[in-house]
């Protein structure tokens, strides 16, 4: 380990092959809403039927690797690198990206575990663009964060744009006082976002803490703007008994004033951004009442970017950490479960010894599309060019952004 020079920072690296940054596309018709055409097992990235729209700087030699040559590789690189090198695994991310993982999690206990590790030098984060960033502002400047595919963004964060929620804000608070309006991010979100809601006397929250964060909100305030993803607003602001039908709005950032009233504005404990995921609405009520017929006494668990319906019919919600842990620590049987694929076989598989079944509530495959895009090619090739001395993909969030981006994220590490 000690025979390799290895950069500290960007700067020392030799000049780096890729300059490509992650630009959030337009939705929805750049972006498929999920991935549905075949099963989840890795095939070389050659034959990856969506690669002419994930990043292209990837050198050619990789294309045609295996699954297995692409593991060699990585293992290779993690022994040389030791404890220099800590890769990070969202639960989301396939099973051959996510088993070189040092650490899984959701998003909440990834930022945590990379704010913890200051002894790594490169933080490999194999999740999307949102998550990576979070990490760099968590961790010291001379850290570098890198995200294997420039092209894993996230659908629901790239439904707000800052300038759409900087427009809105303004509309919203020509109407409300802007003291009494708190916002709130959800860490899906461009780290623009979580330094406006930093500077606004807001914070960030995840599935985990939502609702610890609303209720920390609602000591500050009268009225809270909560964004991107509505639903995970709506279900938790019932949690808080706020009633959805009668104190909360949704806002439509395409609309002048959200497409709402002032007296409708005026009413409102929870202004919900029209944002949502399009991996978790695909989860309906027809399918948890197909599930109970099929498997009498089975237990439903969703996560809370589900719709208030599916909520509503499922027997318990959570973050992702929740659902592993209401599986893990629940009596034997049959759970039909609400969230993404990957994490629910690999769920199935660790507990199915247990005398647990876990199945996924949505009959079609379908793995978020771009998380899916964390391909080890891409794992493989940002490791061995750190071996190599060069940085690329590196994530950076800009001083400005970070300094109140930071105190956002602060903010929500504070509450829990
Ligand atoms: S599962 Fe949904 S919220 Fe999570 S990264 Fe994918 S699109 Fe974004």
């Amino acid at each position: 380990m000690s025979s390799l020079h290895l950069p500290r920072t960007p700067e020392s690296a030799a000049a780096p092959p890729v300059a490509t940054e992650y630009v959030a596309p337009r939705l929805p018709e750049d972006l498929p809403d999920a991935y549905c055409e075949g099963d989840i097992a890795t095939i070389p990235l050659v034959q990856e039927p969506h690669r002419a729209s994930w990043q292209t700087e990837i050198p050619e030699r990789y294309l045609a690797m295996d699954a297995d040559e692409l593991a060699d590789r990585i293992r290779g690189v993690k022994a040389a690198l030791g404890e220099r090198l800590l890769i990070l695994g969202h639960h989301y991310q396939r099973d051959d990206v996510i088993r070189f993982a040092d650490f899984r999690g959701d998003s909440f206990k990834l930022a945590r575990q990379a704010a913890d590790h200051s002894q790594a030098d490169f933080i490999l984060f194999c999740g999307v663009h949102f998550m990576a960033e979070s990490a760099d502002i968590l961790t010291r400047p001379d850290q570098a964060v890198m995200l294997p595919n420039l092209a894993a963004g996230c659908s629901m964060a790239d439904m707000a744009q800052p300038q759409d929620v900087y427009a809105s804000w303004d509309e919203l608070t020509s109407v409300v006082p802007a003291e009494r309006t708190i916002p709130v991010t959800y860490m899906n979100s461009d780290a623009k976002l979580k330094a406006f809601v930093g500077r606004n006397g807001g914070a960030v929250c995840t599935s985990s803490n939502a609702t610890a964060v609303l209720q920390w909100a609602f000591q500050r305030g009268d009225r809270v703007l909560f964004f991107p993803d509505q639903h995970l607003g709506r279900n938790t602001g019932k949690k808080l008994g706020i009633d959805p039908r009668d104190a909360m709005a949704l806002w439509n950032p395409a609309q002048r004033m959200g497409g709402l009233t002032a007296e409708q504005i005026e009413r409102s404990k929870i202004l919900l951004w029209q944002g949502h995921c399009s991996v978790h609405v695909r989860f309906k009520v027809d399918q948890i009442d197909k599930a109970r017929a099929q498997h009498p006494g089975c237990k439903v668990v969703v996560h809370p970017e589900c719709t208030e319906a599916v909520v509503d019919a499922a027997d318990a919600d959570g973050s992702t950490e929740f659902i592993i842990n209401y599986v893990k620590n629940g009596p034997p049987g049959v759970y039909a479960v609400g969230t993404e694929i990957n994490l629910v076989h690999r769920l199935h598989e660790e507990v199915k010894d247990q005398g647990k079944t876990v199945f996924c509530l949505d009959p079609i495959i379908c793995p978020c599309a771009t998380m899916y895009r964390i391909h080890p090619a891409y794992q493989a090739w940002v490791l061995e060019e750190l071996v190599a001395g060069r940085i690329v993909n590196q994530i950076r969030v800009d001083d400005d952004t970070r300094e109140w981006a930071n105190l956002a994220l602060q903010r929500m590490l504070e509450i829990v």
